[in-house]
């Protein structure tokens, strides 16, 4: 397979196996949103492309399903050694195409190797079943890998967010069609085009199609209408997962969704106070809070809420705010200048209708400072939405019973935590949040490989991680056997 792209700045798209333009020629321009200056220019795919990349897929898909474990098994562990010999370039590259900080690009430069590594165990994980059967045949329950899967992935936790979508679905022997967020077609896309090349997969099974800024339905389209899709994964917007979902349904094919959250953490009376205010400041606030598990509402029981408050403001204060480039930065750009905006204009909106700051609250260049926001008032949008940035609420109740009741209180469930150093309390309370993930003793924000990554309620369906994956990700299939005929009725 022909491995390499063009240059360092620019960048074509991945197509069975060849570093190839758009169909249309055009490229787009892909920023810094720290310096607004140009990382690289990358091609403008559009319906063509998807369609000659899901071509690509479906031709490469017999070949790749019949490999022997042992071989596919063997690509993924090449891949995690060949990441994590690029790791400072793609760190590099998380900060200048995503505005990552130093902490989050490490957090995810450590995670992804590790997924590719426990994904390689899935090329044998299908292990049938044989049933019993009344018939006298030999009945099996048996998994196929079902085909061409679409990926959809979103920018902000790039590399790990691309690399769920499509690892586990490749082990199991499917073949891929991905398609990166115009706002990191490198290191959420393409990047997955060397990787995969130096570790030896095979032409086709993974294609890479990426897009300008705004041209995103016309690939989403093909890859929801294409009939030899067979599965889609699709992690980012409830409104975006909500539309694709409505028209997979139409194709009657199957998604995987992650999507926003609205998450709580749980401050109980009897928290350690300082692991309490470093568990929250960390939950609201790394990758500038633009993690689908940000800790947005703080729910802190009365007894204890001035003393947290005010050591929690005092913390928040402190973040320093600015280049993703510099180390001992925190808060880094938000990812587009309309992100900005809108995470701007919420504050302000709730500070007019009532909303206290008690740290933050300012827009510093292409940053918003980490801010923390007391009585937010429950029309506001802020209260309502899913607001992707560095922004919490701190909401003070008279009990955990009503905590669980204000953290249900959302058409969200992804992820949720509770701080308390009463374990039995905390288990019980985990079992009444309406959420995909709790964490007890610790804040919303974090994931491994092999656990089940999903929400309930508006926040998706499907799971990403762990042994889920074999399901998301193959047919179950029943073949019987008949060794005596057997008489039929007629
Ligand atoms: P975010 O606001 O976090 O960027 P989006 O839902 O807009 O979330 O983006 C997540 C992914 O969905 C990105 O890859 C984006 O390009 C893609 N996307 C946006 N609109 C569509 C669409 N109409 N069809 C398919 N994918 C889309």
């Amino acid at each position: 397979m022909s491995a390499v792209r063009e240059t360092e700045e620019q960048w074509r798209q991945f197509l069975a196996g060849d570093w190839t333009p758009a169909d249309s020629g055009r490229t787009f321009e892909d920023r810094d949103p720290y310096t607004g200056e140009v990382v690289a220019e990358v091609a403008a795919g559009g319906r063509e492309d998807a369609q000659r990349a899901v071509q690509a897929a479906a031709e490469a898909f017999a070949g790749w399903a019949r490999t022997p474990p042992a071989q596919r098994q063997a690509v993924f562990l090449k891949a995690a050694d060949a990441l994590e010999r690029r790791r400072d370039e793609v760190v590099s590259l998380l900060a200048r195409e995503t505005g990552c900080t130093f902490g989050f690009g490490m957090f995810q430069m450590q995670f992804v190797p590790g997924l590719l590594r426990q994904v390689a165990a899935l090329a044998y994980a299908p292990v049938g079943e044989v049933i019993p059967s009344d018939t006298g045949a030999f009945a099996m329950g048996l998994r196929r890998p079902v085909g061409v899967v679409g990926a959809i992935a979103p920018w902000n936790a790039a590399l790990i967010l691309s690399a769920r979508s499509i690892a586990a679905p490749l082990a199991l022997g499917n073949t891929v069609v991905l398609k990166p967020s115009e706002l990191s077609p490198i290191v959420g896309g393409l990047i997955w085009g060397e990787i995969f090349s130096e570790a030896g997969l095979p032409a086709g099974v993974l294609n890479i199609v990426t897009h300008a800024p705004g041209e995103a339905g016309a690939i989403g389209d093909e890859l929801v209408e294409h009939p030899r899709v067979r599965r889609l994964t699709f992690t980012g917007s409830t409104a975006t997962g909500r539309r694709l979902a409505e028209a997979a349904g139409r194709q009657l094919k199957r998604v995987v969704l992650e999507l926003g959250g609205y998450n709580p953490l749980l401050v109980l009376a009897d928290a350690d106070l300082e692991y309490a205010v470093n568990a929250s400041t960390f939950g609201a606030f790394l990758h500038q809070g633009q993690i689908c598990m940000s800790a947005r509402r703080i729910i802190v029981e009365r007894a204890v809420a001035d003393e947290f408050a005010g050591r929690l403001a005092e913390k928040t204060s402190g973040l320093k705010t600015g280049d993703p480039k510099e180390p001992d930065t925190i808060i880094g750009p938000l990812i587009t200048e309309q992100a900005l905006q809108t995470v701007r204009r919420r504050v302000e909106d709730a500070v007019q209708q009532g909303a206290k700051v008690l740290a933050g609250g300012e827009q510093v260049g292409p940053c918003f400072q980490a801010t923390l926001l007391g009585d937010v008032p429950a029309e506001s949008e802020l209260a309502q939405e899913e607001t992707f940035g560095p922004v919490a609420a701190l909401e003070v109740v008279d009990s955990a019973q009503d905590a669980v009741e204000r953290a249900n209180a959302t058409d969200y469930g992804l992820a949720g935590g509770i701080i308390t150093q009463d374990m039995d309390r905390g288990l019980a309370l985990a079992q009444q949040l309406e959420a995909g993930i709790i964490h007890i003793n610790d804040q919303p924000v974090g994931d491994e490989p092999q656990m089940p990554f999903g929400g309930v309620k508006n926040s998706g369906f499907g799971r990403f991680g762990g042994t889920a994956v074999i399901d998301e990700f193959t047919d179950l299939r029943w073949i019987t056997a008949q060794s005596e005929p057997h008489p039929f009725p007629f």
